[in-house]
Parts: C-alpha cells; sequence; structure tokens
C-alpha cells in the first residue's frame, strides 16, 4: 500500500484527517456503515429493490423490449430481467437508472455475460 497524503473526513462538520484511501474517519466509518446497513437489507442489496423490480416490470412489458437482446450463443427467449449494457457500480452510479443503459435480457444471458466480463478483465482478480 503507498503511503497516500491524508484528507478532512467526509462526514459532514467533522475536521478528523482520514488516510487518503479512506472516506471517513473511525467512528464515522462506523456511522455511516450503520445507516447504509439500516437501509438495505439483504434482499435490496446493490440496489435490486422494490422500486427496480417495479421498474423492471414495466421495462419488460415495453414491445421492443419483450425478446432477450443479448442474443448470445443464438438465444432467442424472452427477457426475464433488465440488464444493465454498461455494468452500474451498485445503485448509486447514474449508469444503474439510465434508461439508455437498460435492455431485455434472458436470465442465462445475462448471468454469461456477468461472468464473460469478470474473465475479461485483464488484470482483475487474483491475477494482478
Ligand atoms: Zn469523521
Ligand atoms: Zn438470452
Amino acid at each position: 500500500m503507498p503511503t497516500r497524503a491524508k484528507k478532512p473526513c467526509a462526514y459532514q462538520g467533522c475536521a478528523s484527517l482520514v488516510d487518503g484511501s479512506e472516506r471517513y474517519c473511525e467512528k464515522h466509518r462506523k456511522k455511516v456503515q450503520q445507516q447504509v446497513d439500516e437501509h438495505r437489507g439483504s434482499a435490496n442489496d446493490r440496489g435490486y429493490t422494490y422500486r427496480w423490480r417495479k421498474y423492471s416490470l414495466w421495462f419488460l412489458r415495453q414491445p421492443e423490449n419483450v425478446m432477450c437482446k443479448l442474443q448470445l450463443d443464438g438465444c432467442t427467449k424472452l427477457s426475464e430481467c433488465v440488464d444493465h449494457i454498461d455494468p452500474p457500480n451498485g445503485a448509486d452510479d447514474p449508469r444503474f437508472w439510465d434508461t439508455d443503459n437498460h435492455q431485455g435480457a434472458c436470465i442465462h444471458c445475462n448471468s454469461v455475460k456477468g461472468h464473460r466480463k469478470m474473465e475479461g478483465t485483464p488484470r482483475g482478480g487474483v491475477y494482478l
């Protein structure tokens, strides 16, 4: 780990200096994490909330989204979920709710795509 410059804790009104790789001082890191945990139950992990499910149902009813768009391995199935064309970094990422970033996909293609993306990451995982 390279040593980075210290910066102020991101918690509003806190003057503690934290390591460059951290957002909050130790006290506020716990506090913020607690708030986040309370906010999302395990079912709502990664932003797939009730709001998202409702949106998905609506999205997949639109005529242009009925068929699986990924069509991996010649797939001709109906869409079963909403795929993020450019996968977001969690629900806070603007790409998560960007309609232009959504397409219909069957569960199979959606998970195959997720897999291929991980395998295709050049310096990802343990090979770094
Ligand atoms: Zn703090
Ligand atoms: Zn498919």
